[in-house]
């Protein structure tokens, strides 16, 4: 007898404290969160208010703004105020280091704009300071009714907590490797300063936890250690994940694994746009990889062939990108109007190979011709071929009938 087929899947979540960040949940039994964080300075208020709504249209559920001096700090709860005025209802998150404590003792108005602070343990300070700066800051945060993201980082560790556990660990009969003993002080940063703000009087479930490191394997090691350990809500992001290609891979492979264990209940894809590149794609990053893991579902998915000799022409290809975008676009007024669109299928193949077998497994596809075959393009809604199209207007008749399909 055969064996039995393995068990595909992933593994059901790690248990965590739900957070509530604005309207947004995060953790336990919500789904993983999207969020994204922008490049703007934060003072400017004109071009971080267009990023941030740009960031939310594009399907961002919560956005991070830098605030790292006091015309930032003034900015924020003009930034809130602007966005409502626009409809815009998106949990602004504040990224504070060495000097929180004075921002928001200084400006109340953004204490209570932003919907979360986020706050790096290796940068609130040093020696005695950073304890009381660190307490300062979960004071605001119990004051203010606000969750934290306690964020450690691999390129701003906690020195003297690095040095400690070199120390510890030179006593040990078999010592750890240099790497080791780097991730566990990221953890024990994470962690020790999670279990700290909890004795100052935050409540568990308004903490979350990241330890971002910008290796693969690192990243991956590092979050099932801090999930085997807590029951913190978990942020998952690579840290400079890098620009391109080499970013999207790295943060898709790391996020993928992680994920795929249970792992993590919101992330964020850092990537470094490049030139002209617009900052939104780590948010449809994001999505995809979400979407196409099978975790959430936010807008129809374009299955399409690779092309190869037996195309006649690139134009099945650009009629590919030509579809994503159109229901990219058209999928803010679908999710109002049309509930259940996003979990659409397409299909747009090259040749009779392939062609129609995968547009018949899609909502609707279209199998164009390719070399040698007559000059026509089947097209298959839920299985059935319905319609050949032929001529100039192929792809903007294939597109009519998306619509009509969402509309029917
Ligand atoms: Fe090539 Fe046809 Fe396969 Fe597309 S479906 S990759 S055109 S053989």
């Amino acid at each position: 007898p055969l064996p039995e087929p393995p068990d595909f899947g992933a593994s059901p979540r790690h248990a965590t404290r739900q957070v509530a960040i604005g309207g947004v949940k995060v953790g336990g039994d919500a789904p993983v969160v999207v969020q994204s964080m922008t490049n703007t300075d934060t003072a400017d208020v004109a071009s971080t208010v267009k990023q941030v709504s740009e960031l939310w249209r594009a399907g961002s559920e919560m956005v991070r703004v830098t605030v790292n001096n006091a015309e930032s700090a003034a900015a924020v709860p003009r930034i809130v105020e602007k966005l409502t005025m626009m409809g815009i209802d998106v949990p602004l998150i504040g990224d504070f280091h060495y000097n929180g404590h004075t921002l928001l003792t200084n400006e109340p108005a953004c204490a209570q704009a932003l919907a979360k602070y986020r706050i790096n343990p290796g940068n609130v300070g040093f020696g005695k300071k950073r304890d009381t700066q660190f307490a300062q800051l979960i004071e605001f945060a119990i004051q203010y009714n606000k969750p934290v993201r306690i964020g450690a980082n691999w390129g701003s560790l906690d020195q003297s907590l690095a040095a400690t556990l070199m120390d510890e660990n030179a006593q040990r009969a078999e010592p750890w490797d240099a790497g080791r003993v780097l991730r566990e002080a990221l953890i024990r940063s994470a962690l020790d300063s999670a279990h700290r703000a909890v004795e100052i009087g935050l409540p568990a479930d308004r903490i979350i936890l990241s330890a971002k490191v910008s290796g693969v394997q690192e990243l991956i090691a590092v979050y099932r250690d801090l999930a085997a350990r807590s029951d913190f809500a978990l942020h998952l992001g690579l840290t400079e994940a890098g620009i391109g290609s080499k970013g999207v891979v790295a943060s898709s492979a790391a996020l993928a694994v992680l994920m795929q264990e249970g792992i993590g209940d919101t992330i964020r894809i850092s990537l470094t746009p490049e030139p002209g590149q617009s900052r939104t794609q780590e948010v449809i990053v994001a999505q995809e990889l979400l979407q196409t893991m099978g975790l959430r579902a936010f807008t129809p998915m374009v299955t399409a062939c690779p092309g190869c000799g037996r195309t006649t022409s690139e134009f099945f290809q650009e009629l590919a990108g030509v579809v994503q975008n159109h229901v990219r676009e058209r999928m803010p007024e679908w999710k109002i109007k049309h509930p259940g669109a996003e979990n659409m299928t397409l299909a747009v193949m090259g040749c009779i190979v392939n062609g129609p077998g995968e547009s018949r497994h899609a909502n609707i596809g279209i199998s164009l011709p390719g070399t040698g075959e007559a000059p026509a393009a089947p097209v298959f809604v839920d299985g059935e071929k319905t319609v050949t199209l032929r001529g100039e207007n192929i792809a903007q008749e294939f597109i009519a009938l998306i619509d009509e399909y969402v509309e029917t």
